[in-house]
């Protein structure tokens, strides 16, 4: 019999590689995952999934930003090298990142010291699609596909005897939150929550296309990219700040299709597949934190792990790490593990 509850809140990629993390971490810990939306109802869906941290991405600090992207990194790149990879979505993917007005578009500190690929374009490269490109780089990352990755984590979960419970949270002192520790793992339901006035909605929208003779990224000026995944190509998109507009909008749609096009004509040929329309939870500093609040005159101990932005999918695993080490130092003040 397991002696620590711990629920979790939110089945995004950030709710469940925390939980995976957890339960890799202390098997005998009996791990709820309570959630209103799964796999096609949340953001991480939406996310094409690229391994490339932007520049709104912050943690506390530098170093404990840096420490999540590092440790993300590995993680995926453990994954990478398993014959699993394939089913769970993850896989190396090579590209290019252009700009025409400014060189520091193309720069990425962070990336520059973790990918063990990452250099300047050539003059040659610079001319591999149409535009006046003046500056580029080309870097081998990650992308994470949340279509294979999000069951594939649920699947580890429930064969490490996990739980999952389909009900919205109203507050943490519900009747059905009893557990040693709370993980508030809910993207932007914590806008609600936890009341917190910091998080905001960036609405992006998506073509996802058949296309597969794409085997690169493209990356360029205002928000246009070109990423081919598993089971598709994702053109994108737009960072429209506080819209909570969760509809396919046609102008956007139009306007993507044709910056994409014009970045790789031969794109005119792909199949559709759909579209698809999420509210990335972009918070000026991403909250991993503890907090203990009085409940029905119970100390209700919570870990907060939310706020990724558009940058959930590829630095989940980072946050999870950071999370755990939470939850045990809220559980070490009670009991030993
Ligand atoms: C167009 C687009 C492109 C993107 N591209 C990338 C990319 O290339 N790389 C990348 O890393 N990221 C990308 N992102 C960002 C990424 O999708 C998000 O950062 C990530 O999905 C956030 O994950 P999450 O688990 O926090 O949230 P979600 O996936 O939204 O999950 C939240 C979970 O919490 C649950 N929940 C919320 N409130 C409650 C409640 N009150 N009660 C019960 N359950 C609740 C929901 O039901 C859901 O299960 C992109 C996003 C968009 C929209």
């Amino acid at each position: 019999m397991s002696d620590f509850k711990v629920g979790i809140i939110g089945a995004g990629v950030v709710g469940l590689t925390t939980a995976l993390e957890l339960k890799n971490q202390i098997r005998n810990a009996e791990v709820t995952i309570i959630a209103d939306k799964f796999h096609r109802d949340t953001t991480s869906y939406v996310a094409a999934g690229l391994f490339r941290p932007g520049t709104s991405f912050r943690g506390p600090t530098e170093e404990v930003t840096y420490e999540w992207i590092r440790n993300a990194y590995n993680y995926w790149t453990d994954i990478k090298r398993t014959p699993e990879a394939h089913k769970a979505g993850v896989k190396e993917l090579s590209g290019y990142i252009f700009s025409s007005t400014h060189i520091s578009i193309t720069k990425n500190n962070y990336l520059e010291k973790i990918l063990p690929v990452y250099r300047t374009a050539t003059e040659g490269e610079l001319k591999l699609c149409p535009g006046t490109w003046k500056y580029g780089s080309f870097y081998s990352t990650i992308l994470t596909e949340c279509d294979l990755f999000l069951p594939w984590v649920t699947r580890k979960i429930k064969e490490l005897d996990g739980k999952f419970i389909s009900q919205k949270v109203d507050s943490f002192s519900d009747k059905i939150m009893d557990f040693d520790v709370i993980v508030n793992c809910t993207g932007m339901g914590a806008k609600y929550l936890c009341n917190d006035n910091l998080l905001v909605p960036l609405r992006g929208q998506v073509w996802k296309v058949e296309a597969p003779w794409i085997k690169h990224f493209f990356y360029v000026d205002y928000d246009t990219y070109i990423i081919p995944g598993f089971e598709g190509v994702t053109l994108g998109g737009c960072r429209q700040y506080d819209s909570y507009n969760l509809e396919v909008d046609k102008y956007d749609g139009l306007a993507i299709k044709e910056r994409c096009e014009s970045l790789l004509p031969e794109l005119k040929n792909a199949r559709v597949i759909g579209q698809r329309v999420g509210l990335r939870p972009h918070r000026s500093v991403v909250r991993v934190e503890k907090e203990i609040v009085m409940s029905k005159g119970k100390r209700q101990k919570i870990v907060h792990n939310y706020g990724h932005g558009g940058y959930g999918v590829m630095v989940s695993p980072g946050t999870a790490i950071h999370a755990v080490k939470l939850i045990k130092e809220l559980w070490m003040g009670h009991s030993k593990l």
